[in-house]
């Protein structure tokens, strides 16, 4: 399953990680998991432990791998990084488990995609800090138990759904991560254009705020095609014109939405006449994988009203046919 917006190569990669905020302070926006993250790591802080389990939920791109890092960061603990792909066996995740070091953070990205085996030994090495390793096969088989160094999972998945209850339950704290509002994006904007080096007038920093899908990362994407343009163009100062320029030239339309966003509203409105049509057939039709369109797409159109998801399948609403210029009695939308 492709992300939203990976990181086109590895110099992007690293100003990613260099525009990542480092602290709870320095996050923008989600207010109230931030209270709730910060109390958890004060108290665990005061009584001298590991942090509990925490759980990230949400789409790609809100922030939940820097909220990993922060929690790391924060409590002085060092990180791991890994992702549920990763985990094909159980013997993936007893070698991880097993080299930890006391305290050590561990962030297990896209945990709902872990192999079934590995869950279920994560549920003990959870609770108990313990796990039990299977030697040999048939009868002889035995289970030894292996004693693990305490950790911190930070968990992140944009679909918690589908994580299995016993999973979800051991979690000592779960947060949704919500889109972000324009002014909280405005902020992002802001601080990466100051670390970027490149000014930034207040209206060309809402314009991109505007259409970043309530997304920081899209909008530091975004802010980097407009510096990009910027160099390019020999222009010292944004302004709205090159900051529209910019994004038009990445298929970015006015209210943010790409490619793969109009191609669903597409299908939906004129293919499909407003629907509802299924998930499956709906993916199909825009040649991508169902669960992008699930967990990547969806969600922001729904969000801002576009699209909507019935008993039998999503439906395009009358303000999504008016966007891409189509009008009801066009015949859409019966
Ligand atoms: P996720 O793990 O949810 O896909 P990331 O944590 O990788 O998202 O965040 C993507 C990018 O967006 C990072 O470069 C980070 O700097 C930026 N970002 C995410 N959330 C925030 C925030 N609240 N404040 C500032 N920057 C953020």
């Amino acid at each position: 399953v492709r992300d939203a917006d990976p990181p086109e190569d590895e110099g992007e990669l690293a100003i990613e990680g260099a525009l990542r905020p480092t602290s709870l302070a320095d996050f923008v926006g989600q207010h109230k998991v931030r209270g709730q993250l910060q109390l958890l790591l004060d108290a665990a802080r005061i009584q001298q432990r590991s942090p509990d389990h925490i759980l990230l939920s949400g789409p790609p791109g809100l922030g939940k791998t820097t909220l990993a890092m922060i929690v790391a960061h924060e409590s002085e603990r060092p990180l791991r990084l890994s992702s549920g792909p990763a985990i094909q066996h159980a013997g993936d995740l007893a070698a991880l488990l097993s080299s930890l070091t006391p305290g050590e953070v561990l962030f297990i990205d896209e945990v709902h995609r872990m192999a079934r085996s590995a869950e279920e030994m994560l549920y003990l090495a959870m609770e108990d800090f313990r796990i039990d390793i299977m030697v040999g096969k048939g009868a002889g088989a035995t289970s030894i138990p292996l004693d693990l160094a305490p950790f911190t999972l930070v968990g992140a998945t944009t679909r918690s759904g589908l994580l299995p209850n016993p999973l979800r339950d051991r979690f000592g704290f779960t947060a949704h991560l919500e889109y972000y509002e324009p002014e909280e994006l405005e902020r992002v904007v802001e601080r990466s254009s100051a670390m970027l080096g490149v000014p930034l007038p207040p209206l060309a920093r809402a314009e991109i705020a505007r259409r970043s899908r309530g997304t920081p990362r899209i909008a530091n994407r975004l802010l980097r095609r407009v510096r990009d343009y910027l160099v390019v163009h020999g222009e010292l100062d944004a302004d709205l014109d090159a900051v529209g320029a910019a994004l038009t030239l990445y298929d970015v339309d006015s209210i943010g939405l790409d490619r793969l966003d109009r191609a669903v509203l597409d299908a939906l409105v004129r293919r499909f006449r407003g629907g509802p049509v299924g998930l499956s057939t709906l993916a199909v039709a825009v040649g991508e994988e169902a669960e992008t369109i699930e967990s990547v797409v969806e969600p922001y159109l729904v969000r801002i009203g576009f699209m909507g998801r019935t008993p039998r399948g999503r439906i395009a609403t009358p303000a999504a046919a008016a966007h891409l210029g189509v009008h009801a009695d066009d015949g859409a939308l019966r």
